[in-house]
This record gives C-alpha cells, sequence and structure tokens, in this order.
C-alpha cells in the first residue's frame, strides 16, 4: 500500500495444482497472531525478570539477616527491608493474575449498566487511607447519575489504579479530582493531580507493561508498571480509551472514556471533597 507508508505483513501461503493450466493460491494473513506472539514472549521475558529482582533481594536479605544474628539493630532493618520486597512481590503476582483474567473475560459479553457514581465511590474509598498518608484531598466533581455499559469490577480496578497513582507521584497536601463528564454516547472520567507530571517524550510509552518513567521512584513508591497496562486493557475491552495530559512537573489528567448508558441521564452536583481528611485542609485560602 504505497499510499500509507511502509507497512509489512506476515502471510502463510499454500499453493496446489488444479490442473495443467490453473492453481490455487491460499493466502491466510498471520499478522496480528505474530504480533500476538511476540506480545506474548516479551510479556513473559518481562515477568521473569521482574520476579527475579525481588525474590534475588528476599534471598541476600534472609542471609544478611543470618549473617546479623547478634545484631538486633542490623536484623530489625533487613527484616523491614524483606517485609517491602515481599509487599511488592504481592502486588506483582496479584497484577499479573489481574492482567491474565482480563484476557479471558470479555466486560462486553456479559456488559450491563453500571453507575458511575458506585465504579468512583469504590475507587476512592480504597485510596482514603494512602490519601490520607499524604495528606492530599480527593474531590469530586461533574453530574452524578451517569451509566456505562461494562463490567463494575474491572471498571473500579481501572479508576482506582489511575487515582492511585495520582496519589502515588503527587507531594503531600495536594489535591486529587476525579471529574465526570457527558460527552455524545460516551462518558469521560477524569484523574487530575498535581504531581510531578509525565516528560513528553515518555508519554507515549507509560502504558506499556512494566515500563516505569523512573525506576529507582516507581521502586520505592513499590510500583509495578503494570497499573495503566492493565487500565489500557480495560478501556478497549469495553470500546472505550484511555488518554493522558500531562505537564512536567505541574501534574496530569487521565481521562478514560467509555460507552454510556443509553438510557442514563445526569443530575448536576457542584464539586464537594469526598473524604475525612477535609479537616486537614484550609479550604478557600490556596
Ligand atoms: P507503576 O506501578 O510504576 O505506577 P503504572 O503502569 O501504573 O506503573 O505507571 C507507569 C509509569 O507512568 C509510572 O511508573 C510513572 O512513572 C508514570 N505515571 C503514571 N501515573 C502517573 C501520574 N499520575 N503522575 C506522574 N507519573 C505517572
Amino acid at each position: 500500500d504505497p499510499g500509507r507508508g511502509e507497512s509489512s505483513a506476515v502471510l502463510g501461503v499454500r499453493a496446489t495444482a488444479l490442473n495443467d493450466s490453473s492453481v490455487l493460491l491460499l493466502a491466510e494473513d498471520r499478522t496480528q497472531r505474530q504480533r500476538a506472539d511476540e506480545a506474548r514472549r516479551d510479556f513473559v521475558a518481562n515477568i521473569s525478570h521482574e520476579l527475579k529482582t525481588p525474590i534475588g533481594a528476599m534471598a541476600l536479605l534472609s542471609e544478611a539477616i543470618e549473617g546479623a544474628a547478634d545484631d538486633p539493630e542490623s536484623v530489625r532493618r533487613f527484616a523491614g527491608r524483606m517485609q517491602h520486597e515481599s509487599g511488592r512481590l504481592g502486588r506483582l503476582v496479584n497484577e499479573i493474575i489481574d492482567l491474565s483474567r482480563l484476557q479471558f473475560d470479555n466486560p462486553v459479553e456479559s456488559a450491563r449498566a453500571v453507575p458511575v457514581d458506585a465504579v468512583i465511590g469504590e475507587a476512592l474509598d480504597r485510596v482514603q487511607s494512602a490519601a490520607e498518608a499524604k495528606h492530599i484531598r480527593l474531590v469530586r466533581g461533574g453530574p452524578h447519575g451517569l451509566a456505562v455499559i461494562g463490567d463494575k469490577d474491572q471498571l473500579v480496578t481501572a479508576v482506582n489504579n489511575l487515582v492511585d497513582n495520582a496519589i502515588a507521584y503527587s507531594p503531600e497536601h495536594t489535591r486529587v479530582a476525579v471529574g465526570v463528564r457527558e460527552r455524545d454516547d460516551a462518558v469521560e472520567i477524569t484523574i487530575t493531580d498535581q504531581g510531578i507530571g509525565i516528560p513528553d517524550d515518555e508519554l507515549p510509552r507509560i502504558f506499556e507493561r512494566f515500563y516505569r518513567v523512573d525506576q529507582a521512584r516507581s521502586r520505592q513508591t513499590g510500583g509495578t508498571g503494570l497499573g495503566l497496562a492493565i487500565v489500557k486493557h480495560i478501556a478497549a475491552a469495553h470500546r472505550g480509551e484511555v488518554s493522558v495530559w500531562s505537564s512536567h512537573g505541574a501534574g496530569s489528567t487521565f481521562t478514560l472514556r467509555l460507552p454510556r448508558h443509553p438510557g442514563s441521564h445526569t443530575t448536576a452536583d457542584p464539586v464537594r471533597p469526598v473524604d475525612s481528611t477535609a479537616a486537614d485542609v484550609t479550604e478557600g485560602t490556596a
């Protein structure tokens, strides 16, 4: 296709002579299958690498504990680091399980009307203590009463991952806002933070599995690099999409666009705080 630049395809071709003058050619486009195979191989290679790191660290730490048996201070320090590594390993395994399960569930097949308020409410509940620990104020804005089509658990996971990141990559005493918009036959859920932001040249890569802008920082926060890959997968499975806007150093907005349930309508509601950290906040003085 000269009009669309260079591209390549993988074809499986079989030729059979029918008679003296004709040949039957069967061509099968295997491009997709080959790409899926490559992606699967990469994923398995990445998984082994990612699992080996915390397991290796735990092996070293347990040796260190053995060697420091007479020094309670060191034992305590090494044990703390072991807990950190095992926590990371646990999260990693959970997310790998999530991701594999998503591969088999088709949310559109079992689709039902899912109230957006319930999805956001549950996603915010799960991050309440993480937000409190960093004095981050959670704010819910936009209309209520909308519904989308899909699988509620998956949608809660997607919004939760985005809010989780917004908190993880923001400094203390900032604000994370979850907004809702009705756009034609879609509902957009936006998650906005005042955090570290993402450099322009990194933006195209952040939805890749195991990709992290700052390996060291992500390791510290316990990130696995799978959160956004899961969000992207869930959005696509719902025939929606996820996009990002970010200004390095100033903050990010992630937008999850989902098909609106045709029967759902909006009820107006002003922006209001939804968490119990409101006591820490001097509102209106910023
Ligand atoms: P992780 O487990 O490392 O957070 P994700 O897949 O959720 O993995 O995110 C991939 C990377 O994208 C993160 O490591 C981080 O560098 C960047 N990122 C994601 N969300 C945000 C955000 N709200 N602000 C700044 N950077 C972010």
